[in-house]
């Protein structure tokens, strides 16, 4: 609700029909991951076409630019721009010519050796258009196809130059390729279609194209992917893993499974930890809509306290995710949010938000509930305390911005005027999960990274190319 913006989503088909209207259908269920652009490409057998623009999935890719391309391979892309700026120009798919033929790729996640990797291909007389780290990547690709004459052995050396977080979607001329980042940062799902296959940052896009999940794509796996089958190129060595734990809290839609978690479990169990972490003598809980209703329905089933909807959204109010700055965002979110009178007046109230970046969101729900006639207003958060930026593809790019960097928890309850105030530990958010801790990435929470930059702490050797 009040955290950390969205970053991209990728999706790619290979199937035995026209696959452009099931890529806006998937891109428009991981439309969550990014609203500032949309796109598509297809091959149709003899090159690559593409149609992408700036604006959310229907309005970048309308029925008429659309039911001008076909092909039984393409990929998609919605993106909320990280490295590089917003608009059409940064909008993906991004494609190249080469002399093996048409590159198109789509990216979800952030290269955190781009600018010193660019800074040399540039020195070395290559041209960038942009400021995307993809179009780093698939200068790369063209460079080393040009090279190894050979698609799998050129991306396998390029995932050895590159660091940082990637889930590609990968496409030359008709080929299909999905690849994820060795420390498997972003999401990446394999799905089997009636007539083909597919891949998607989300498994919710594979059920909602009448499929069935296969399985993850492994991080540092390379899997091809055809209409019969796939073929997997997988790394010969199990190196730690750094899976965002912040796609269960927060980003992924409820319905999907990341990794073999569902988030709307993991979400249930956060508001049962939190209710053993901090237990309150409240009257009922209640969700902020609607990403923390999972975590309020799971603190009320194990408090046995009152689970009660007290805000009522105005789903007709402006978008805030259009909203072209955080300010604005923020205003628009507390007036479309409504509090319930009946339910709230005269109560003790505990609300449950996913997560705290700056505060100023929470304050003004806190006070509308006062203003409504709340007696009391507790609020329990399902992350920890965000204290370090994510160089990972997340719109949390500097310390000064976090509260909790700034503010103790008691000073941070004061300044959003709540009655207590309580944060999910790292440990209860890693019980939540399911997983080994060490497997997730907590850098945001813990300041320990899971890939090296410089000026931050190391947590563990994870490069590829120390892979045998
Ligand atoms: S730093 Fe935080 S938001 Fe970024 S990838 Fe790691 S866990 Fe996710």
């Amino acid at each position: 609700m009040s955290g950390p913006r969205h970053y991209c989503g990728v999706v790619g088909i290979n199937a035995g029909h026209n696959v452009v209207a099931d890529l806006q259908k998937a891109l428009m269920i991981i439309q969550h991951r990014g609203q500032d652009s949309a796109g598509v490409s297809v091959f149709d057998g003899n090159v690559i076409n593409t149609v992408k623009d700036a604006g959310l999935v229907q309005i970048a890719l309308p029925k008429e630019r659309i039911e001008n391309i076909q092909g039984q391979v393409g990929i998609g892309h919605v993106r909320y721009a990280t490295t590089g700026g917003k608009g059409a120009m940064n909008a993906q798919p991004m494609t190249m010519t080469t002399v093996f033929g048409m590159i198109a790729l789509a990216h979800n996640g952030d290269l955190t050796n781009y600018q010193k990797l660019k800074t040399v291909y540039m020195g070395q007389g290559a041209v960038f258009q942009t400021d995307s780290d993809t179009e780093l990547i698939i200068n790369l690709l063209s460079r080393r196809m040009g090279q190894d004459q050979d698609p799998v052995k050129a991306i396998k050396a390029v995932m050895s130059e590159i660091d940082g977080a990637y889930a590609l979607a990968l496409m030359i001329n008709g080929r299909l390729f999905g690849i994820r980042d060795p420390l498997g940062i972003r999401p990446l799902i394999i799905g089997k279609l009636d007539d083909g296959y597919m891949i998607c940052s989300e498994s919710s896009a594979v059920y909602s194209l009448g499929g069935e999940i296969v399985r993850d794509v492994m991080p540092g796996e390379v899997v091809e992917i055809t209409q019969d089958s796939f073929k997997s190129y997988a790394p010969t060595t199990r190196c730690a893993y750094a899976h965002c734990f912040f796609e269960w809290v927060y980003f992924a839609r409820p319905d999907s499974i990341i990794d073999g978690c569902e988030v709307y479990n993991v979400r249930k169990n956060i508001g049962r930890v939190l209710a053993r972490e901090h237990p309150a003598d409240v009257d009922l809980v209640m969700p902020i809509p609607d990403s923390g209703r999972a975590h309020a329905i799971g603190f009320s089933i194990e408090s046995g306290i009152p689970y009660e909807e007290g805000f009522m959204k105005n789903r007709f109010a402006d978008r805030t995710f259009i909203m072209p700055d955080q300010a604005t965002r923020e205003k628009a979110v507390s007036n479309k949010m409504i509090p319930i009178k009946s339910t709230v007046d005269g109560k003790r109230i505990l609300i449950i938000d996913d997560s705290i970046v700056r505060g100023t969101t929470l304050k003004k729900l806190v006070h509308m509930l006062r203003d409504a006639g709340a007696k009391e207003v507790h609020v329990r958060v399902g992350s920890p305390p965000i204290i370090a930026p994510c160089f990972y593809g997340i719109d949390m790019k500097n310390r000064e911005q976090f509260i909790a960097n700034k503010h103790t928890v008691d000073e941070i309850r004061e300044i959003i005027g709540a009655d207590s105030l309580g944060y999910i530990s790292i440990e209860g958010v890693i019980e939540a999960i399911g997983l080994s801790g060490s497997d997730l990435c907590l850098a945001c929470v813990n300041a320990k990274y899971p890939t090296k930059i410089e000026g931050e702490e190391h947590r563990y050797q994870t490069r590829l190319t120390d892979l045998k």
